[in-house]
């Protein structure tokens, strides 16, 4: 498999060069940025496949790099690392399409945890959906999980890697309802028990995108007292 290329955008040097070390050994290539300037420009100068973003640096912060990219439509996978355990860095991070966090102190076995689930996820979804061409309809909403692309009336919809993992479950399990754990557990994987809020922002999120009113959701509709399902397709192609 081609070596991933990872960027770290930390400027505190003992932890930067802690986390380098240990990717480093797991066979990831590593390149360290160590203030906010340094990691805007590393960011947008090359593909990477994973960027993990500390939120406070000198210079630009995590959650700006973060913005940008976004707003550039880059929608690599993002880790953010946060320093303060308060709900507004985690949400706002998550708000702003960051694939996970992870708040400071973590222990370098969470973070390497983290990072395989991760890649492991997109490499299951990549082997799953790479040789089908397979589609789901759901009234206007198109979703082809070969291309990653879904599609409303023909518009391309941009979904963070997140987002779409959190479409497609839906739409591979048309009509079935899920609990915030469920979701959890199938969507981000191991790890991530006691971070429900993070379901429903990312299904806010993802309303925000696809929904004509998010008011009153005609796709991903919320079960009261037990969690959200989506909507039963109108036509399903074929190898789903
Ligand atoms: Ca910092």
């Amino acid at each position: 498999m081609k070596q991933r290329n990872i960027l770290v955008v930390e400027d505190e040097p003992d932890i930067a060069d802690l986390i380098a070390l240990h990717l480093r050994d797991e066979g990831f290539a590593v390149t360290v940025a160590r203030d906010g300037h340094e990691g805007m420009r590393h960011a947008f100068a090359r593909e990477w496949d994973l960027v993990l973003l500390d939120i406070r640096l000198p210079g630009p912060d995590g959650l700006s790099i973060c913005r940008a990219l976004r707003t550039e439509k880059n929608y690599v996978p993002i880790l953010m690392l946060t320093s303060k355990s308060s709900e507004l860095d985690r949400v706002l991070g998550l708000e702003l399409g960051a694939d996970d966090y992870l708040v400071k102190p973590f222990s370098i076995g969470e973070l390497l945890a983290r990072i395989k689930a991760l890649f492991r996820r997109i490499d299951a979804m990549t082997r799953k959906h790479q040789p089908e061409d397979t589609s789901v309809c759901v009234g206007a909403l198109q979703i082809n999980s070969s291309s990653r692309e879904v599609r409303i009336d023909q518009a391309s919809v941009d979904l963070t890697a997140r987002e779409f993992d959190l479409l497609l479950h839906f739409a591979k399990h048309p009509g079935r309802v899920f609990n915030r754990a469920q979701l959890l557990d199938s969507v981000w994987g191991f790890g991530h028990e006691g971070y429900e809020h993070t379901v429903n922002s990312h299904i806010n999120r993802l309303r925000g995108k696809i929904e004509p009113d998010c008011n009153q959701p005609r796709y991903i509709v919320t079960v009261w007292g037990v969690g959200y399902k989506l909507e039963t397709p109108v036509v399903a192609a074929a190898n789903v």
